[in-house]
Protein backbone atom coordinates (compact mmCIF):
# COMPACT_ATOMS: atom_id res chain seq x y z
CA UNK A 1 0.00 0.00 0.00
CA UNK A 2 0.90 3.42 -0.93
CA UNK A 3 0.04 6.70 0.69
CA UNK A 4 0.68 10.44 -0.15
CA UNK A 5 2.06 12.35 2.82
CA UNK A 6 1.90 15.76 3.37
CA UNK A 7 1.71 18.29 6.44
CA UNK A 8 1.08 22.14 6.53
CA UNK A 9 3.79 24.04 8.10
CA UNK A 10 2.70 24.33 11.52
CA UNK A 11 2.43 20.21 12.08
CA UNK A 12 5.72 19.88 11.02
CA UNK A 13 7.99 23.29 12.37
CA UNK A 14 9.11 21.58 15.56
CA UNK A 15 9.95 18.13 17.31
CA UNK A 16 6.68 18.47 18.83
CA UNK A 17 4.68 19.34 15.97
CA UNK A 18 1.75 17.00 14.57
CA UNK A 19 3.48 14.73 11.90
CA UNK A 20 5.88 13.90 14.11
CA UNK A 21 3.69 12.92 16.67
CA UNK A 22 2.41 10.27 14.43
CA UNK A 23 5.45 9.42 13.45
CA UNK A 24 6.89 8.94 16.98
CA UNK A 25 3.70 6.39 17.68
CA UNK A 26 3.56 5.02 14.30
CA UNK A 27 7.08 4.26 12.86
CA UNK A 28 7.32 1.25 13.78
CA UNK A 29 3.56 0.03 12.16
CA UNK A 30 5.20 1.86 9.02
CA UNK A 31 7.49 -0.13 8.69
CA UNK A 32 5.77 -3.43 9.48
CA UNK A 33 3.52 -2.77 6.78
CA UNK A 34 6.40 -1.53 4.51
CA UNK A 35 3.44 1.24 3.71
CA UNK A 36 4.86 3.61 0.68
CA UNK A 37 4.92 7.21 2.09
CA UNK A 38 5.04 9.27 -0.61
CA UNK A 39 6.11 12.25 0.79
CA UNK A 40 5.72 16.22 -0.80
CA UNK A 41 9.38 18.23 -0.19
CA UNK A 42 9.07 20.09 2.95
CA UNK A 43 7.34 17.03 4.50
CA UNK A 44 9.94 14.83 3.32
CA UNK A 45 12.67 17.33 4.58
CA UNK A 46 11.18 17.88 7.97
CA UNK A 47 11.35 13.75 8.35
CA UNK A 48 14.35 13.64 7.33
CA UNK A 49 16.03 16.82 9.73
CA UNK A 50 14.02 15.07 12.68
CA UNK A 51 15.77 11.32 11.73
CA UNK A 52 12.27 9.75 11.52
CA UNK A 53 12.20 6.67 9.04
CA UNK A 54 15.89 6.70 8.50
CA UNK A 55 16.72 4.38 5.94
CA UNK A 56 13.56 3.24 5.12
CA UNK A 57 13.14 2.78 1.23
CA UNK A 58 9.64 3.12 0.71
CA UNK A 59 9.86 6.93 1.23
CA UNK A 60 9.93 8.46 -1.63
CA UNK A 61 10.27 12.73 -1.72
CA UNK A 62 8.24 14.50 -4.37
CA UNK A 63 8.79 18.17 -5.15
CA UNK A 64 7.94 21.01 -2.85
CA UNK A 65 4.46 21.99 -3.04
CA UNK A 66 5.20 25.11 -5.33
CA UNK A 67 6.77 22.70 -7.96
CA UNK A 68 4.09 20.88 -8.03
CA UNK A 69 4.14 17.80 -5.52
CA UNK A 70 0.68 18.43 -4.22
CA UNK A 71 -0.80 18.17 -7.73
CA UNK A 72 1.15 15.30 -8.44
CA UNK A 73 -0.50 13.24 -5.64
CA UNK A 74 -4.01 14.44 -7.01
CA UNK A 75 -2.99 12.53 -9.86
CA UNK A 76 -1.68 9.54 -8.53
CA UNK A 77 -4.96 9.44 -6.40
CA UNK A 78 -6.96 9.50 -9.46
CA UNK A 79 -4.46 6.40 -11.34
CA UNK A 80 -5.89 3.53 -11.10
CA UNK A 81 -3.21 0.99 -12.23
CA UNK A 82 -4.08 0.53 -15.71
CA UNK A 83 -1.39 2.61 -17.15
CA UNK A 84 2.52 3.12 -16.15
CA UNK A 85 1.97 5.98 -13.58
CA UNK A 86 1.71 4.98 -10.02
CA UNK A 87 -0.82 4.97 -8.47
CA UNK A 88 -1.24 6.16 -4.32
CA UNK A 89 -4.08 4.29 -2.49
CA UNK A 90 -4.94 7.15 -0.35
CA UNK A 91 -3.38 10.41 1.09
CA UNK A 92 -2.71 11.63 4.56
CA UNK A 93 -2.54 15.37 4.43
CA UNK A 94 -1.95 16.55 8.28
CA UNK A 95 -3.89 19.94 7.69
CA UNK A 96 -3.83 23.22 9.67
CA UNK A 97 -7.17 24.94 8.75
CA UNK A 98 -5.88 28.74 9.01
CA UNK A 99 -2.93 27.38 6.98
CA UNK A 100 -3.94 29.45 3.26
CA UNK A 101 -2.42 26.72 1.79
CA UNK A 102 -4.83 24.12 3.17
CA UNK A 103 -8.02 25.43 0.60
CA UNK A 104 -5.36 25.91 -1.99
CA UNK A 105 -7.22 23.95 -5.50
CA UNK A 106 -4.96 21.12 -5.28
CA UNK A 107 -5.46 20.61 -1.49
CA UNK A 108 -9.38 20.39 -1.93
CA UNK A 109 -9.05 17.98 -4.82
CA UNK A 110 -6.94 16.21 -3.30
CA UNK A 111 -10.06 14.90 -0.61
CA UNK A 112 -12.25 15.36 -3.73
CA UNK A 113 -10.20 12.57 -5.53
CA UNK A 114 -9.94 10.61 -2.69
CA UNK A 115 -13.65 10.51 -2.33
CA UNK A 116 -14.29 9.86 -5.84
CA UNK A 117 -12.21 7.13 -5.96
CA UNK A 118 -13.04 5.65 -2.59
CA UNK A 119 -9.69 5.60 -0.87
CA UNK A 120 -8.78 6.94 2.54
CA UNK A 121 -8.41 10.62 3.03
CA UNK A 122 -6.81 11.40 6.75
CA UNK A 123 -6.79 14.74 7.83
CA UNK A 124 -5.52 14.48 11.82
CA UNK A 125 -3.20 12.75 13.50
CA UNK A 126 -6.13 10.90 15.41
CA UNK A 127 -6.87 9.69 11.75
CA UNK A 128 -3.79 9.02 10.96
CA UNK A 129 -3.08 6.48 13.97
CA UNK A 130 -6.60 4.76 13.43
CA UNK A 131 -5.63 5.02 9.34
CA UNK A 132 -2.30 2.85 10.25
CA UNK A 133 -4.43 0.60 12.66
CA UNK A 134 -7.39 -0.57 9.94
CA UNK A 135 -4.41 -1.09 7.76
CA UNK A 136 -2.17 -3.56 10.36
CA UNK A 137 -5.39 -5.08 11.60
CA UNK A 138 -6.02 -6.41 7.61
CA UNK A 139 -2.61 -7.50 7.23
CA UNK A 140 -3.42 -9.90 10.56
CA UNK A 141 -1.04 -8.01 12.70
CA UNK A 142 -2.12 -7.77 16.55
CA UNK A 143 -3.71 -5.26 18.00
CA UNK A 144 -0.75 -2.19 18.66
CA UNK A 145 -1.71 -0.66 21.94
CA UNK A 146 -0.78 3.11 20.48
CA UNK A 147 -3.73 2.77 18.94
CA UNK A 148 -6.03 1.58 21.74
CA UNK A 149 -7.39 5.12 22.40
CA UNK A 150 -8.90 5.12 19.04
CA UNK A 151 -10.77 1.87 19.61
CA UNK A 152 -12.49 3.05 23.35
CA UNK A 153 -15.79 3.22 21.36
CA UNK A 154 -17.62 3.32 24.72
CA UNK A 155 -16.09 6.56 25.26
CA UNK A 156 -16.85 8.16 22.21
CA UNK A 157 -19.72 9.49 20.59
CA UNK A 158 -19.79 9.07 16.33
CA UNK A 159 -21.51 11.28 14.07
CA UNK A 160 -23.17 9.94 11.22
CA UNK A 161 -23.91 11.70 8.03
CA UNK A 162 -24.92 11.46 4.77
CA UNK A 163 -25.44 13.38 1.51
CA UNK A 164 -29.23 11.96 -0.36
CA UNK A 165 -28.05 9.95 -3.13
CA UNK A 166 -25.42 8.49 -0.39
CA UNK A 167 -28.23 7.28 2.32
CA UNK A 168 -28.86 4.17 1.55
CA UNK A 169 -25.74 3.25 1.41
CA UNK A 170 -25.46 4.49 5.44
CA UNK A 171 -28.60 2.31 6.14
CA UNK A 172 -26.40 -0.62 4.74
CA UNK A 173 -23.67 0.46 6.86
CA UNK A 174 -25.54 0.96 9.85
CA UNK A 175 -27.14 -2.36 9.24
CA UNK A 176 -23.74 -4.05 8.73
CA UNK A 177 -22.41 -2.79 11.76
CA UNK A 178 -25.12 -2.29 13.75
CA UNK A 179 -23.86 -3.95 17.27
CA UNK A 180 -20.59 -1.77 16.62
CA UNK A 181 -21.77 1.08 16.14
CA UNK A 182 -24.48 0.62 18.93
CA UNK A 183 -20.96 0.52 21.02
CA UNK A 184 -20.44 3.92 21.17
CA UNK A 185 -21.21 5.95 24.09
CA UNK A 186 -23.49 8.52 21.63
CA UNK A 187 -24.12 8.67 18.15
CA UNK A 188 -25.17 12.01 16.20
CA UNK A 189 -26.53 12.74 12.71
CA UNK A 190 -27.92 15.50 10.70
CA UNK A 191 -31.79 15.55 10.66
CA UNK A 192 -32.56 13.38 7.86
CA UNK A 193 -29.80 11.07 7.93
CA UNK A 194 -30.74 10.86 11.43
CA UNK A 195 -34.62 10.07 10.87
CA UNK A 196 -33.82 7.10 8.57
CA UNK A 197 -31.48 5.43 10.88
CA UNK A 198 -33.55 5.57 13.91
CA UNK A 199 -36.52 4.12 11.61
CA UNK A 200 -33.82 1.24 11.34
CA UNK A 201 -32.86 0.71 14.31
CA UNK A 202 -36.71 0.69 15.83
CA UNK A 203 -37.17 -1.91 12.86
CA UNK A 204 -34.60 -3.84 14.50
CA UNK A 205 -35.74 -4.15 17.70
CA UNK A 206 -34.18 -0.91 19.56
CA UNK A 207 -36.07 0.28 22.46
CA UNK A 208 -38.84 2.02 20.62
CA UNK A 209 -38.95 5.36 22.93
CA UNK A 210 -35.27 5.53 22.72
CA UNK A 211 -33.78 7.16 19.62
CA UNK A 212 -30.25 4.88 18.19
CA UNK A 213 -28.97 8.51 17.42
CA UNK A 214 -29.50 11.84 18.38
CA UNK A 215 -30.53 13.70 15.37
CA UNK A 216 -29.58 17.54 14.93
CA UNK A 217 -30.35 19.95 12.21
CA UNK A 218 -30.88 18.52 8.27
CA UNK A 219 -27.17 19.13 7.04
CA UNK A 220 -28.36 22.15 4.66
CA UNK A 221 -30.24 23.70 7.97
CA UNK A 222 -26.97 23.95 9.87
CA UNK A 223 -26.50 20.06 10.96
CA UNK A 224 -23.42 19.97 9.67
CA UNK A 225 -22.51 23.27 11.89
CA UNK A 226 -23.85 21.93 14.97
CA UNK A 227 -22.32 18.72 14.75
CA UNK A 228 -18.57 20.55 13.72
CA UNK A 229 -19.64 22.19 17.10
CA UNK A 230 -19.44 19.03 19.32
CA UNK A 231 -16.03 17.95 17.56
CA UNK A 232 -14.31 21.51 18.66
CA UNK A 233 -15.48 20.44 21.63
CA UNK A 234 -13.85 17.01 21.82
CA UNK A 235 -17.78 15.59 22.46
CA UNK A 236 -17.28 14.12 19.25
CA UNK A 237 -14.37 11.70 17.75
CA UNK A 238 -15.61 10.05 14.74
CA UNK A 239 -17.42 11.33 12.10
CA UNK A 240 -18.54 9.03 9.16
CA UNK A 241 -19.26 11.19 6.69
CA UNK A 242 -21.44 9.64 3.52
CA UNK A 243 -19.95 12.83 0.68
CA UNK A 244 -21.62 12.65 -2.62
CA UNK A 245 -18.27 14.72 -4.70
CA UNK A 246 -20.65 14.90 -7.76
CA UNK A 247 -23.43 17.59 -7.06
CA UNK A 248 -23.12 21.21 -6.05
CA UNK A 249 -23.77 21.45 -2.68
CA UNK A 250 -25.69 24.70 -1.04
CA UNK A 251 -24.20 24.12 2.13
CA UNK A 252 -20.57 23.53 1.21
CA UNK A 253 -19.50 26.06 3.57
CA UNK A 254 -20.80 23.75 6.71
CA UNK A 255 -18.98 20.87 4.67
CA UNK A 256 -15.70 22.44 5.10
CA UNK A 257 -16.56 23.70 8.17
CA UNK A 258 -17.02 20.50 9.69
CA UNK A 259 -13.81 19.54 7.63
CA UNK A 260 -11.82 22.01 9.31
CA UNK A 261 -13.47 21.70 12.82
CA UNK A 262 -11.90 17.51 12.59
CA UNK A 263 -8.83 19.46 11.50
CA UNK A 264 -8.59 22.23 14.69
CA UNK A 265 -8.73 18.89 17.31
CA UNK A 266 -6.22 16.82 14.82
CA UNK A 267 -5.24 14.79 17.78
CA UNK A 268 -8.74 13.94 18.99
CA UNK A 269 -11.05 13.42 16.20
CA UNK A 270 -11.43 12.16 12.49
CA UNK A 271 -13.49 12.07 9.40
CA UNK A 272 -14.16 8.53 6.92
CA UNK A 273 -15.62 9.74 4.18
CA UNK A 274 -16.61 7.03 1.69
CA UNK A 275 -18.73 3.78 2.06
CA UNK A 276 -15.59 1.84 1.14
CA UNK A 277 -13.17 3.82 3.52
CA UNK A 278 -15.34 3.11 6.62
CA UNK A 279 -16.35 -0.17 5.52
CA UNK A 280 -12.53 -1.51 5.99
CA UNK A 281 -12.31 0.67 9.24
CA UNK A 282 -15.45 -1.58 10.47
CA UNK A 283 -14.17 -4.91 9.58
CA UNK A 284 -10.89 -4.03 10.91
CA UNK A 285 -12.40 -2.71 14.28
CA UNK A 286 -14.75 -5.86 14.60
CA UNK A 287 -11.70 -7.99 14.44
CA UNK A 288 -9.37 -5.86 16.49
CA UNK A 289 -12.25 -6.21 19.59
CA UNK A 290 -12.78 -10.17 18.96
CA UNK A 291 -9.31 -9.97 19.41
CA UNK A 292 -8.70 -7.82 22.30
CA UNK A 293 -12.12 -9.06 23.86
CA UNK A 294 -13.44 -5.73 23.68
CA UNK A 295 -16.77 -6.97 22.26
P1 LIG B 1 -29.41 15.44 6.16
O1 LIG B 1 -28.10 16.31 6.01
O2 LIG B 1 -29.03 14.21 6.92
O3 LIG B 1 -30.36 16.27 6.96
O4 LIG B 1 -29.91 15.14 4.79
C1 LIG B 1 -26.96 15.77 5.43
C2 LIG B 1 -26.23 16.87 4.69
O5 LIG B 1 -26.75 17.30 3.65
O6 LIG B 1 -25.17 17.33 5.15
Amino acid sequence: MRVGLAANQLHHAHRDAALFRWLRQAEPGIRELDLGLHAVGRTYDAIESEQMLQDYAPLKRYPYGRHGGLMTLVAEVVNTGDGEAPVLDGAIYLIDPVDPSSIFPEATALKRQCVIHHKPFVSTVAGAIDFLEVQRMHAGLAPAPWADRCHAFAEHTVALIAHDALKSKMLDFASAHFDLLSRFARRVATGTTGQRLNELAWSRGWPQETPWVQRYQSGPMGGDAQIADLILKKRCQRAIFFEDPHVARQHEADIQLLDRAVATVTDEAMCMTSPAVAQRWADAAQRRADLTGAA
